[in-house]
C-alpha cells in the first residue's frame, strides 16, 4: 500500500498533551517520536483513522498486511488442534481469576474481549467459566467468533454503547498500540467495568533490550498500525491517569510458555511444574524474562 502526504495528520502526545517531541526512529518513510516532557513513545505523523481502516482487510488476518506476524486464520486451526493443552492465555486467565476471587467477584464472571479477532481467546475464556462477549472492527474475523457461538459486535470503542459498570474482565491483546487516543479509550473502558473489575492488556516493552539491539529494525515497529509504544513506567502513568488503581505490569512474551516447555521446565499441561527444582527454575526463568521480553502483560483493578 502507499501512502500521500494527504494521509497523514500529526497530534501531540496522548498522554500528557505535550507538543514537543523528538524523532528517535525513522522507518518506511514513518518517524518514531519521544515526548520530551514524559517519555510516551509514538508514530507522528501517522495515518489518519479512515486510511488505517483500510489496512485490517481479510489480508491482515491471513499475514498479508503490515503486520506479517498475524495469521488469525492460522491461529483457529492451531486452536482448534491443541485447544486442551495449557497456553500462555491460560496463564492470563489463570492470573485474571485470581484477581477476581481477592475482589470477591461472581461464580460466572462477564468478560469482554476488545479486538477479538477471530475469537481463540474467547473460546479459552469460556473453557475457564467466563461469560464471555467480543468488540471487533472486522466483519470477516467476527464470523470466526460468531460460528463459535460467542457474541460480538463489530464497533469501534467509541461506537459501543455497554452501561457503565456491566463487565467483570475486560481484555485487550496487542489493541491499544493501535489506537489513535489511548487515554480516552482507558477512561471508556474503566466506566464499562464494574468495581473490582480487571482490565488485561497486552502490547509491546519499548524497554526491551531487543528493541534497544535492533533499533529501527525492531518488529513491533510497524508504524502504519502501531501509534503507540508503551514501556512499563508510561504504562503505569497512563493507567493511573485513566483512574486505575493496583496496577501490575509484567514483561512476559507470547512465547514463554513455549519456552519453557522447549526446556523441559514445563511438561505440556501443566502451569506450574509440580517438581520443586523445576518450580525453582520457572521462577528464575520468568524473573529473567521480565528484563529481556519485548512483550509487556499488564493488570489493573477499577
Ligand atoms: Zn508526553
Amino acid at each position: 500500500m502507499t501512502f500521500q502526504p494527504e494521509d497523514f495528520e500529526s497530534h501531540p502526545c496522548d498522554l500528557c498533551g505535550a507538543n514537543d517531541a523528538t524523532e528517535r526512529y525513522s522507518k518506511r518513510g514513518f518517524s518514531i517520536v519521544q515526548c520530551n516532557k514524559c517519555g510516551m513513545v509514538y508514530t507522528n505523523p501517522r495515518l489518519k483513522p479512515a486510511k488505517i481502516g483500510e489496512l485490517y482487510d481479510a489480508n491482515y488476518f491471513q499475514g498479508h498486511g503490515f503486520d506479517e506476524s498475524v495469521n488469525y486464520v492460522g491461529d483457529v486451526k492451531e486452536h482448534g488442534a491443541a485447544k486442551s493443552s495449557y497456553t500462555l492465555n491460560d496463564w492470563d486467565l489463570d492470573t485474571i481469576r485470581h484477581m477476581l476471587k481477592q475482589n470477591g467477584s461472581t461464580v460466572k464472571p462477564r468478560l469482554l474481549e476488545i479486538g477479538c479477532g477471530t475469537g481463540v481467546f474467547l473460546d479459552k475464556a469460556r473453557g475457564h467459566g467466563f461469560d464471555c462477549e467480543g468488540l471487533e472492527l472486522s466483519e470477516y474475523a467476527a464470523n470466526f467468533v460468531r460460528e463459535m457461538g460467542i457474541p460480538v459486535q463489530t464497533k469501534s470503542i467509541e461506537d459501543a454503547s455497554f452501561g457503565d459498570n456491566t463487565w467483570d474482565v475486560i481484555v485487550m491483546r496487542e489493541v491499544i498500540e493501535h489506537l489513535p487516543h489511548p487515554l480516552e479509550a482507558l477512561k471508556t473502558v474503566r466506566k464499562w467495568l464494574k468495581p473490582g473489575g480487571v482490565l488485561f492488556m497486552a502490547t509491546g516493552n519499548y524497554d526491551s533490550p531487543e528493541r534497544k539491539l535492533r533499533g529501527a529494525d525492531w518488529f513491533y515497529f510497524m508504524p502504519e498500525g502501531h501509534l503507540y509504544y508503551f514501556a512499563n513506567r508510561t504504562m503505569a502513568r497512563y493507567l493511573r491517569e485513566a483512574g486505575f488503581s493496583g496496577v501490575h505490569v509484567t514483561n512476559q512474551g507470547d512465547k514463554l510458555m513455549e519456552k519453557l516447555r522447549n526446556a523441559r521446565i514445563l511438561a505440556p499441561g501443566e502451569s506450574k511444574p509440580g517438581n520443586p527444582l523445576r518450580r525453582i527454575a520457572f521462577s528464575i526463568v520468568r524473573g529473567v524474562n521480565h528484563f529481556i521480553s519485548s512483550g509487556m502483560r499488564i493488570y489493573a483493578v477499577k
